[in-house]
């Protein structure tokens, strides 16, 4: 479609970064176009609206670039989900798997409550290893799941399988 051709256009092939061997999809020429980033916004609004969402996550860092103006659009509160040791309040958080090591993820306990319907936003869905983490966090929270919504989705890579159990029939929408 014309938005897919869109958005496409402006997402950069970096070679070799942050490692050899990895083509990194980098989304700073779709930020820089405001055409592009407001197409963007105005399709994850839309999927917001049509699940049902009541509040949107967004996962650092450009999960917090690409969900804030999707919840302002959409008339939602926004939700930061960071790296541990960065939010000031009480935290509910989440370890999940890296390919070497492991990491963790954390959002404030008081945002999210039972009846929320969370939309999680971020950039890239790759191994799918951090949303699967933040959606254990919303579920853990007491709230549900709307649905993930991401710019793009690295197939290869087998985010999707992997999530499938977690969302438990919520969408997951890639661009
Ligand atoms: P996953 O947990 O699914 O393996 O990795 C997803 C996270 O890593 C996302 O937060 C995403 O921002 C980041 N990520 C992984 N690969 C890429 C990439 O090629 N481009 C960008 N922009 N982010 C990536």
């Amino acid at each position: 479609t014309d938005i897919t051709t869109l958005l496409l256009s402006r997402i950069r092939d970096v070679a070799d970064y942050p490692e050899p061997g990895v083509m990194f999809k980098d989304i700073t020429p779709l930020l820089a176009d405001p055409a592009a980033f407001t197409a963007l916004t105005d399709a994850f609004a839309e999927i917001a609206e049509r699940t049902g969402a009541t509040k949107v996550v967004g996962l650092e860092a450009r999960g917090f670039i690409l969900g804030a103006p999707v919840a302002v659009r959409a008339g939602l509160g926004f939700i930061p989900v960071r790296k541990a040791g960065k939010l000031p309040g009480a935290t509910l958080g989440q370890a999940y798997d890296l390919e070497y090591g492991s990491a963790e993820i954390e959002v404030h306990a008081e945002d999210l409550a039972a009846g929320d319907r969370v939309l999680i936003v971020d950039d890239v869905l790759a191994t799918g290893g951090t949303a699967e983490a933040s959606i254990q966090l919303i579920h853990r929270a007491g709230a549900q799941v709307a649905g993930v919504a991401v710019l793009m989705e690295l197939g290869f890579l087998a985010g999707r399988p992997r999530l499938e159990a977690a969302l438990g029939g919520a969408p997951l929408e890639s661009l």
